[in-house]
Parts: structure tokens; C-alpha cells; sequence
């Protein structure tokens, strides 16, 4: 039985109210393991214990800060197949998924930014002879950092390492449906010799201890990833309290197919992003339209590669599609496959629930699933499933394609493909997308920025921008 407790002050404790949660493996759907069931007294320890230890973690230079987090980042990599197994215990992906993707990414997390901390300067601008302005970014204090379920330690990471680089102090809490690396996590950062307070992991409810960081005065800035609905919940909270607000929300990505492009890379690459991680990543592209001279030829080869997909225990080394979450969101993503049968969608692939014998007879599986004869503003077509369904829609212009891309109130992110290169660039400015892979998908550089437009957030993480995010900047104006 996994025994979570929360990390605060460089110790491992108990919840204040002495309550657990239970945890659930997907993969078999019993309990495996106890999560404190935390809230603002647990919270308001963590801010404290932040508070204390910020003005020694500000005062060191970037480079020690760094070297610490890189410390991290090594750990992360010494102890990756451990990490892994418990990512695929905790949320039913794919072992071999975890083993190349979250915990590979995780430790990058923390070394990307345990190294850019030493890169990052600040303006000056210059009016010749007579003033000289410059800017200083501040650390913005102890921050809040909030992630999902579906990449458990990849976000969680994604969020923290940038504020302990530029020198904030951390009050931290993962899912509560995926919290078993985030506590694996904290050994790790005693072990690494990170100063007490300056990382604090605390475990429980959104309602409650969510709610907790967010409200909590001490907390000068929150950075969340998450659903469209939490994330308006946390923007009415925060906004009254001048917080500085990161927001990762929702998608219902277009992957758009012309009929000029390596057709063969498109549907392979267009299988990993309908359903890697069971479709439960916010990038996959959900919304696939495909120019009607290569409708049938992508729908035959797309079919025909999705038989190689094999649903199963997600330890097995054969298993490309795992358990999905939980009990609810199966029951979510079912709900939605009944929506769209309802709405006139002609079943092509998938659709039900599969029982997997052994010990996985009561886990969480589905089959991926393919819809095709679904209009693009039919429900279906326009909210966020996240999990793997996707559906195919022909088309006959650019401007009718585009028009429907941009359709949703999501913005998060697109593929073309395309051998057009005018096209591609033309079309990728005219997407209502915080992100654009031309002829590729889910190819990062930690460097550039990440995020959506309309429903799918505010702001911008990665790179500097993650940097600057967790600073407060100070102009300073010296006369000539
Ligand atoms: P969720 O919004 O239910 O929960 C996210 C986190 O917020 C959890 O830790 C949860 O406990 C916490 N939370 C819930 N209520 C809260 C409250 N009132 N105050 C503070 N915290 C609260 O999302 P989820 O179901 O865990 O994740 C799936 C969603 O995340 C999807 O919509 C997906 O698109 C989105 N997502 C977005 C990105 C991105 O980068 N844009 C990445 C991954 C996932």
C-alpha cells in the first residue's frame, strides 16, 4: 500500500486533520494507496515554511540554484524506471509511454531550467545622454503551482522547476487522482539537499486544498494547468487578490490533412495524436479534416494502422493504449461516444469499453475510437472529450477548412500537413492556435512559448516567458 504524506518545511508529514484519500490504480480499479487529504491548515504550514526560507533561496546566485535543480534533474534520471512504473501505476498509461515521455521530460523540466536560471538577464534601454533605464526581475515570492492528471510529473515539474530557478519559493499540489511521483518527488528534493521550504508538495481535493493555495494571501502568483472550468473558477478567485495568474486550460486540437502531404507520415503521426496517453493529452488533435481527394486513402490507412494499436495492462511491453483515469472520466468519454452516435456520427472504429482478463478484468479501458459523417459544430466536434475519440471530416477549400478549425472556443493548438510551404505558413497564421505543428506533432523545445488563446488559458509557460512569469519586474530610471 503506497502511504503519501505531504512534504513541507523538508519533512515528510501528515495531513492536519489526519484524514486519507483513497488512490486507485485505473489499470485494475481497486485501492492501492492512502493521499492526505489536505486543506488550508496543511496550506497555510506550507506558506509559512516558504515565506521562512525565501530570503536565503532569493540571496543565492542563480548558479547554485541551478546546480541544485540540475542535482535534481540527475536523480530524476537515476531513479527512472522506478519513477516510470509508478506514473503507469498511478494513471494507467502505457509503461514504455512513461519510460520515453513523463520522466524523461520530467528530469528535462529541471535541468532546462536549472541551466537557464544562470542565462536569464534583464533590459536596459538607453537614452543617449540623458537617462539610463534598466530592469530588474525579482523573484514575485512563494508562488502556487497547481497540475493535472494526465502528465503527472511532466506538468507538475514544468511548473515548479521555473520558479525555484528565478529564486521563488514553491507551495505545490499535483492531482489527486496521479499523486504517487510528486511524492516520489519530494524524497528526491531531500535527498538533492534542497533547502527546507523552498519546495512544498502538498496533497488533496481541488476544493479543498486547491482552493486553499489559491485563496491564501501569502501566495503572490498561481500557476495552474488544468480544465477550462477550473481554470475560471481559480480566475474568479484569484483576480480580486491582484494574483498573477498562468492558466493551461482545454482543447479540441484540428489536425488538419492536405491532400499534398507525405501521406504516410501523416497517418502514423496522426495515430499517436488521437490516442497517445488514451487521447488524454491536452494536445492531441481531436478534430481530424482531411481534403476530400485523400478522404478515403487516409481513412483506409488510418483504420487500417489503428488494428496495431493493443489495448491491455498498461505493464505489458505490447500495450500501446493503457487504462484510462478513472472510473468517472471513462464514464465521461462513453457519455460522449453515446453523444455522438446520437448526433447522426457513422462508427468506423472502437466505441466500447474492453475487458482486459487477469488482473485488469476491472480497469478503466476503451477502444480507441474513430467517428467520421459528424458536422463540425455539432457537440461532438466542438468540446473537449480527452480521451481517445476523435472523429474524420472531409473538406474542399482552405477557407472552409480554416473556418472550421478555428470554430471551437478552444485555441491550444493545430497540425497541418502540408508539402506547401506557402500554404503552411500562410494558414498557420490565420489559426486561432497558441501552437502550430507544420508536418510534425508534439515536437517541443523547452525554449519557445507554450500555451493557448481563447478557452485554452492565459499566458504563456516555456523558455523565458516561464521565467519572467514568476518575476515581478522593477524599472530603474537613472538621470544622465
Ligand atoms: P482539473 O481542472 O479537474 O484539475 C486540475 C488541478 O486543479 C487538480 O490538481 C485539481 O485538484 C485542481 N483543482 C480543482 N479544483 C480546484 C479549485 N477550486 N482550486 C484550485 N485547484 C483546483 O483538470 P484535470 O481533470 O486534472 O485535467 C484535465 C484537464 O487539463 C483537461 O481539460 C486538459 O485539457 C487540461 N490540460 C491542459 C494542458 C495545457 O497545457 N493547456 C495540459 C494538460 C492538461
Amino acid at each position: 500500500m503506497l502511504h503519501i504524506q505531504n512534504y513541507v518545511n523538508g519533512y515528510l508529514i501528515p495531513p492536519q486533520s489526519g484524514r486519507y484519500l483513497d488512490n486507485m490504480e485505473p489499470a485494475t480499479g481497486q485501492v492501492y494507496g492512502q493521499i492526505p487529504d489536505s486543506g488550508p491548515a496543511d496550506v497555510a504550514a506550507a506558506v509559512a515554511a516558504a515565506e521562512a526560507a525565501l530570503p536565503a533561496w532569493r540571496a543565492l546566485p542563480a548558479e547554485e540554484r541551478g546546480r541544485l535543480l540540475v542535482k535534481i534533474a540527475d536523480l530524476i534520471d537515476a531513479k527512472l524506471e522506478r519513477l516510470a512504473q509508478a506514473e503507469s501505476q498511478d494513471n494507467g498509461k502505457p509503461l514504455s509511454l512513461a519510460r520515453v515521455m513523463d520522466i524523461p521530460r520530467a528530469a528535462s523540466n529541471f535541468h532546462f531550467f536549472g541551466t537557464a536560471a544562470e542565462h536569464f538577464a534583464t533590459e536596459a534601454h538607453l537614452q543617449e545622454g540623458i537617462a539610463l533605464n534598466y530592469t530588474v526581475r525579482h523573484p514575485i515570492g512563494v508562488v502556487g503551482c497547481i497540475s493535472p492528471w494526465n502528465l503527472p510529473l511532466y506538468l507538475f515539474t514544468w511548473k515548479i522547476a521555473p520558479a525555484l530557478a528565478v529564486g521563488c519559493c514553491v507551495v505545490a499540489k499535483p492531482s489527486e487522482i496521479t499523486p504517487a511521483t510528486a511524492f516520489m518527488l519530494s524524497e528526491l528534493c531531500i535527498e538533492a539537499g534542497l533547502p527546507p521550504g523552498v519546495l512544498n508538495i502538498i496533497h488533496g481535493t481541488g476544493p479543498s486544498c486547491g482552493q486553499a493555495i489559491v485563496e491564501h494571501p501569502g501566495i503572490k502568483a498561481i500557476s495552474f494547468t488544468g480544465g477550462t472550468t477550473t481554470g475560471r473558477h481559480l480566475a474568479r478567485t484569484a483576480a480580486p487578490l491582484f494574483k498573477k495568474l498562468s492558466l493551461e486550460l482545454g482543447g479540441k486540437n484540428p489536425n488538419l490533412i492536405f491532400a499534398d502531404c507525405d501521406l504516410a507520415t501523416a497517418v502514423a503521426t496522426s495515430i499517436r495524436s488521437s490516442f497517445a496517453n488514451q487521447g488524454q493529452i491536452c494536445l492531441c488533435g481531436s478534430r481530424i479534416f482531411i481534403e476530400r481527394p485523400v478522404y478515403e486513402a487516409f481513412k483506409a490507412e488510418f483504420l487500417r494502422q489503428l488494428k496495431a494499436q493493443v489495448v491491455g495492462d498498461p505493464l505489458e511491453a505490447a500495450t500501446t493504449q493503457g487504462a484510462l483515469v478513472s472510473q468517472a472520466h471513462l464514464q465521461k468519454v462513453l457519455a460522449y461516444i453515446k453523444l455522438a452516435h446520437e448526433e447522426g456520427g457513422r462508427l468506423l472504429a472502437g466505441g466500447r469499453r474492453v475487458s482486459v482478463p487477469g488482473r485488469c478484468a476491472d480497469g478503466y479501458f476503451l477502444e480507441p475510437t474513430v467517428f467520421e459523417n459528424l458536422p463540425p459544430n455539432c457537440r461532438t466536434n466542438q468540446e473537449e472529450i480527452f480521451g481517445p475519440v476523435v472523429t474524420l471530416t472531409p473538406f474542399d477549400t482552405e477557407e472552409e477548412v480554416l473556418a472550421w478549425a478555428n470554430s471551437t472556443d478552444y485555441g491550444l493548438s493545430a497540425t497541418i500537413w502540408t508539402t506547401n510551404l506557402t500554404r503552411a505558413h500562410r494558414l498557420a497564421q490565420s489559426l486561432h492556435s497558441g501552437i502550430v505543428w507544420v508536418n510534425t506533432w508534439l515536437h517541443r523545445d523547452l525554449r519557445t512559448p507554450f500555451g493557448g488563446m481563447k478557452n485554452s488559458g492565459v499566458g504563456r509557460e516555456g523558455g523565458l516567458e516561464a521565467l519572467r512569469f514568476f518575476t515581478e519586474a522593477q524599472n530603474v530610471c537613472v538621470k544622465l
